[in-house]
C-alpha cells in the first residue's frame, strides 16, 4: 500500500539516528495513533483537557501539577516565563520586555546548549557561572553550588539545570542553594528517559519545574512534551499558553490547573501562545505516557535488542569496515551497532548512506572518532536488512 508520503512525493527514510526532530522523531505505537484519531473527532474545552492532563502527569511524576506542551523546548520557554511573571497578568502581557522584572537566569557554564534559546526567547539574560576546568585535563572542577549562590541577586528569576548522568554540580546541591534564596530551579530533562524512574527523580530531588520531550523515548507525538512541577508555576505557564479570548467571568478553568481566585484578571495571549498544543497531542502524549510507565519501555528495549542483533549479524561480515555491538546507543538500554569504515572517512559513509535508496540516516555523533553509529530506537521490523544493503552498497562505491 502506498504511504501518504509516497502520494505527495516525499521519500521515507530509515531512521537509525534516534528520535531527533530533523528526522521526524520516531514511530507512534498504534494505540497512540488511534487515540489521536479519536481525539480529533470531538471538541473539548482545552483548559478542562489540560486540567485532567495535569492530574495524570502529577500522579505519574509525583509533581504537584503538569502541562502537556508542544515539546521540551516549549516547556522550557513556558517554564521560564512562569518564573519571571508568577501569576501577574500585567507582566505576562509585557513579555518579552522584562524591564523591572526578575530577568536573569543562572546556568552552570558547562550546561549551555543550543536548546537554551527557548529560555532566552522569554527576554531573560542567561548568566553563566563557573568553569568546566575538567576539560583542561589538569583541572578537576566544574561549576560548584556555592558559585551559583554567589551569582544569585534580586533579578534572578530561576536557575536552569540541564540534566545528564554526568552533569555537575549535583542537582540536590543546586536546589539547596536556590531554595535558600527563594529561587526556582528549572530542569531540562528532555532526553533523560529511560530510565522510567527519571520521570519522578528530578522532582524528588527538589526541582520546581521539569521539562521532558514527549516525542523521544515516551514515543508520544513528535510535537509534544511535559512540563511538571509547582502548582503556581504550572498555572502561570498554562495561562501563557492557552487562548484567552474570553471574559474573566465566563471562564471557569479547572482548579487542578488554575486557581482563578489568585488572578486579578486574565492576561492577553501570552508569550507561549505560539507554542500551542492541540487536543490530539495532549491525548496522544497521555496515552503514550501511560504505555511508557506500564511496561512499554521494557517491551521496546526487548524489540530493540533483537533489531540490534540482526543488524550486527548483517554488518559484521561487510568488507571495508568493522562492526561492533553497542549496549547503549542513543539511550541507556537501547542498543545499537557501530561501524568503522577502513576505506573512507566516517563522514563520507554517512553522506553515502543518506544518498542511498531508501536513505539511511545514521548517528554522526562519533564520526570524529571514525565511527558511524546505528541506533535501534526508531527502527521498524525489516529495517536492519535495508541498512545492511545500504552499507554494503555505500562501502563498495
Ligand atoms: C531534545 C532536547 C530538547 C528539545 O526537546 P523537544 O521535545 O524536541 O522540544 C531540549 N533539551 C535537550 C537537552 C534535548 O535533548
Amino acid at each position: 500500500m502506498a504511504t501518504i508520503y509516497e502520494s505527495i512525493g516525499v521519500p521515507t527514510i530509515i531512521n537509525a539516528k534516534g528520535p531527533s526532530t530533523r528526522v521526524s522523531g520516531g514511530i507512534l505505537p498504534a494505540e497512540v495513533a488511534a487515540a489521536m484519531h479519536d481525539a480529533s473527532q470531538h471538541c473539548v474545552d482545552m483548559a478542562a483537557l489540560q486540567g485532567r492532563a495535569s492530574e495524570i502527569i502529577a500522579e505519574i511524576t509525583g509533581a504537584e501539577a503538569g502541562l502537556v506542551t508542544a515539546g521540551a523546548a516549549a516547556g522550557l520557554l513556558l517554564g521560564t516565563a512562569a518564573c519571571v511573571t508568577g501569576l501577574d497578568p500585567g507582566k505576562m502581557n509585557r513579555l518579552p520586555m522584562t524591564r523591572g522584572m526578575k530577568n536573569r537566569v543562572i546556568v552552570p557554564r558547562s550546561h549551555r546548549n543550543f536548546y537554551d534559546h527557548a529560555v532566552r526567547a522569554v527576554g531573560v539574560e542567561l548568566v553563566e557561572v563557573g568553569i568546566a576546568d575538567r576539560f583542561s585535563g589538569a583541572g578537576v572542577r566544574d561549576t560548584e553550588a556555592w558559585e551559583i549562590d554567589d551569582a544569585i541577586d534580586e533579578a534572578t528569576a530561576a536557575i536552569l539545570y540541564v540534566a545528564q548522568p554526568f552533569a555537575l554540580p549535583p542537582l540536590p546541591a543546586v536546589v539547596q542553594v536556590a531554595h535558600r534564596r527563594g529561587v526556582p530551579v528549572i530542569v531540562d530533562a528532555a532526553a533523560q528517559l529511560p530510565p522510567v524512574d527519571n520521570l519522578r527523580r528530578f522532582t524528588t530531588e527538589g526541582a520546581d519545574l521539569v521539562a521532558f520531550s514527549g516525542g523521544k523515548a515516551i514515543t508520544g507525538p513528535q510535537a509534544s512534551g511535559i512540563l511538571c512541577g509547582r502548582r503556581d508555576l504550572i498555572a502561570a505557564a498554562a495561562l501563557q499558553n492557552l487562548d484567552l479570548d474570553v471574559h474573566y467571568d465566563q471562564w471557569d478553568p479547572p482548579p487542578s490547573l488554575i486557581d482563578k481566585s489568585k488572578l486579578v484578571g486574565l492576561p492577553q495571549h501570552g508569550i507561549g501562545r505560539s507554542c500551542k498544543v492541540g487536543k490530539e497531542e495532549v491525548v496522544g502524549l497521555l496515552t503514550a505516557l501511560r504505555l511508557f510507565v506500564d511496561g512499554g519501555m521494557e517491551a521496546r528495549q526487548v524489540e530493540c535488542r533483537a533489531l540490534a542483533d540482526e543488524l550486527y549479524q548483517g554488518l559484521r561480515g561487510l568488507a571495508g569496515a568493522s562492526a561492533a555491538p553497542l549496549a547503549d546507543c542513543s539511550r541507556p538500554g537501547i542498543p545499537g551497532v557501530s561501524l568503522a569504515p577502513s576505506t573512507m572517512e566516517a563522514g563520507e559513509l554517512i553522506c553515502r548512506l543518506q544518498a542511498g535508496s531508501p536513505p539511511v540516516y545514521a548517528d554522526p555523533s562519533r564520526a570524529h572518532e571514525g565511527m558511524v553509529r546505528f541506533d535501534t530506537m526508531c527502527l521498524r521490523p525489516g529495517d536492519p536488512a535495508i541498512i545492511v544493503r545500504g552499507a554494503k552498497a555505500a562501502l563498495a562505491e
